[in-house]
């Protein structure tokens, strides 16, 4: 079978490049149908989804979407519960969408490095049946910091060795709060790049704003393997931020929506209302996430 990955449609110069969704949320159809018995077991996914009109979404309302937003593909996980074995039954429910629609679902793993043996036992499992990355993981709602080597060296170490990306959850420091924004910004992201300078990252929610300081030139070195997503920003950011960050770091810009926080086809119209020239608007969209999972996306097509 071939890598859809080394196909034309990755082309960043193809207008007929699919659309890659970075950052999407699905859970379990016991998560949905029983929300507040997991809002008990779990503080951080109680902050998050204990309103029942906070939006959860299963994999085939995220293929629905995708249909109707003109998505090709989505990166997908479920939630970085502390609880190991709550993240292995995302991790399983996941890879298994991904199986039953492997075109369209890109399966990431979250688990939780700060809970040691299983914790990395649980991400080499979720590798081992295809998954093509890990994250998102949520450092302060997991109960761990991003400067914690002890939490987080092993896991590094898992993901080099796996040649994938591990994306992390951060957020800006400034302005007004809401619920599940954390202490981890652009200052302990850039710490983080430069302790494992080896490992392709993903930096979720613009990286808290960490793209505006690569127009510092010692800075960028540092950040040569680290993307950002888009996830959410229409909710905290003005759209023209989008522009600003693709003049910043134009390779590296990956979009994603945050669904089903964020609908995929309303975002995807906000962007193209954007002034953005055609091959930025096709990095934003797509070729730029090809880059990112490079590699990874053999390992899906293996399974
Ligand atoms: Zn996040």
């Amino acid at each position: 079978m071939s890598n859809p990955f080394d196909s034309p449609r990755c082309a960043v110069d193809n207008g007929a490049m699919d659309i890659v969704d970075f950052h999407t949320h699905i859970m379990p159809t016991d998560i949905l149908r029983h929300r507040s018995a997991y809002c008990e077991r779990d503080a951080h996914f109680a902050l998050l989804y204990c309103d029942p009109g906070a939006r959860l979404a299963d994999a085939d309302q995220l293929l629905a979407s995708m249909e109707d937003a003109g998505v090709a593909r989505s990166v997908t996980f479920g939630f970085a519960f502390a609880d190991p074995d709550l993240c292995a039954a995302c991790n399983d429910y996941v890879l298994a969408a991904a199986q039953d629609a492997p075109e369209r679902l890109i399966p990431f793993a979250v688990t939780n490095p700060a809970a040691g043996a299983p914790g990395l036992a649980e991400a080499e499992r979720a590798l081992g049946a295809g998954a093509a990355g890990i994250g998102e993981l949520m450092p302060t709602g997991q109960g761990y910091a991003l400067a914690d080597a002890s939490a987080l060296d092993p896991l590094m170490a898992l993901a080099r060795e796996a040649d994938v990306p591990v994306m992390l959850h951060v957020n800006e420091q400034l302005g007004h709060t809401y619920p599940g924004k954390c202490d981890q910004g652009p200052r302990e992201a850039l710490d983080v790049a430069q302790r494992y300078p080896h490992n392709r990252l993903v930096f979720a929610h613009l990286g808290g704003g960490l793209p505006f300081y690569e127009l510092m030139p010692k800075v960028r070195a540092a950040l040569s393997n680290v993307y950002y997503d888009t996830a959410a920003s229409p909710l905290l950011y003005e759209d023209i931020a989008l522009q600003h960050m693709l003049t910043w770091v134009p390779e590296r810009l990956l979009w994603g929506s945050d669904y089903p926080l964020m609908r995929q086809s309303r975002f995807l119209r906000r962007v193209r209302r954007l002034a953005l020239a055609p091959d930025e608007l096709a990095r934003l969209l797509g070729g730029n996430a090809c880059r990112a999972l490079r590699n990874t996306a053999s390992r899906v097509e293996e399974v």
